[in-house]
């Protein structure tokens, strides 16, 4: 790893042992959870997220649980989320679980992304999140850093979707704690390199920042 590389890693995850978020699916972490926040995480925020969380898992404690409800029970209890497909794909997801892996949660990757509603990035939170395996997690938060502290640039229209960024991003992860460090890299980009207005004056890694640095 470079020294610039190295830089930033060991400073994100500085950061990241005394600032990071504190969420529900974050604790008594088991694959189910991790799965099913990542689920209720997409196209909403973790403020609404939070508000569910808890009672969705009390109600469906296993995919057993889930997949014996039905879609208007589901929604009913992620209703502030919206989006009546949502329930749907949990649903879906739940019924594949039982029929398919016995109930379990697959390990593996191959498994993972052929469950309904998972892509790269939520298998990847699973694999990362639930059993700290060394894999990377991209998404718009990840991004933006990489846009803002590597100059990093993709031709692609969608750069979640740039094999590129994925391989950059592997190239940034430490050897151990993996979750720690991209736990640290999402909540990193959610407080201090947010979207607008960037706390680049308290930034712990400015000094290399080329954003910053081209702001000067
Ligand atoms: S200096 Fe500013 S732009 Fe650069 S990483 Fe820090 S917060 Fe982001």
């Amino acid at each position: 790893m470079d020294k610039n590389k190295a830089f930033f890693n060991e400073n994100i995850v500085k950061w990241g042992k005394s600032n990071l978020r504190d969420f529900p699916w974050r604790k008594n972490i088991t694959p189910y959870r991790i799965l099913i926040g990542e689920l209720l995480l997409q196209r909403t925020t973790s403020k609404q997220v939070d508000d569910v969380f808890n009672e969705f898992i009390d109600e469906y404690p296993i995919p057993k649980d889930l997949a014996e409800s039905d879609v208007d029970k589901i929604l009913e209890i992620i209703k502030p989320l919206g989006l009546y497909r949502r329930a749907n794909a949990l649903f879906k997801l739940a019924n594949q679980l039982e029929n398919e892996h016995l109930g379990v949660i697959p390990k593996n990757y191959t498994d993972l992304i052929k469950l309904f509603g998972v892509g790269k990035y939520i298998a990847n939170t699973v694999l990362c999140f639930s059993f700290n395996e060394r894999v990377p997690i991209v998404d718009t938060n990840v991004i933006r850093i990489f846009k803002r502290f590597f100059n990093f640039k993709s031709d692609k229209k969608y750069i979640e979707s740039d094999k590129k960024i994925w391989e950059f991003a592997e190239s940034l992860l430490p050897k151990n704690d993996c979750r720690l460090y991209n736990y640290s890299l999402l909540d990193f980009g959610n407080l201090v390199c947010r979207p607008k207005n960037p706390e680049c004056q308290d930034c712990i890694i400015r000094e290399k920042c080329v954003y910053y640095n081209n702001k000067l």
